[in-house]
């Protein structure tokens, strides 16, 4: 899944089979379905919800960060912020007293419009 590594943004399962086909890479549906399922049962890839059905996929590896969604064009920004993250961990915290879970991680995700689909 080297095109994982080189995207900047999360890809998802049509988005892999696209650029296949763009780059007329021979492939078998199947086989990619199952290897992102490998991967991200394996802890490589993380699974990225942005809320519109779709299920995409980015590099554990990455250093942690949270993104902005454009809802038109699924544009997406990458950031991160501590403020925000020491929130979280708090938050975390008091999750896992309530509810005795051990939280591992999170994904933040806002939403809106970019410049162009406004
Ligand atoms: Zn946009
Ligand atoms: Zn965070």
């Amino acid at each position: 899944m080297i095109i994982l590594k080189k995207s900047k943004y999360p890809l998802s399962y049509d988005d892999l089979i696209d650029y296949l086909k763009k780059k007329k890479i021979d492939f078998n549906r199947s086989t990619v379905f199952r290897n992102l399922n490998y991967l991200t049962e394996n802890n490589f890839l993380i699974k990225v919800n942005f809320g519109d059905g779709k299920i995409r996929y980015e590099l554990k590896e990455r250093d942690h960060h949270h993104h902005v969604i454009c809802r038109k064009c699924k544009k997406v920004y990458d950031f991160y912020d501590q403020d925000l993250d020491k929130a979280i961990k708090k938050l975390e915290k008091k999750l896992i007293k309530k509810n005795k879970i051990n939280i591992d991680s999170h994904q933040f995700e806002f939403f809106g419009y970019c410049q162009k689909c406004l």
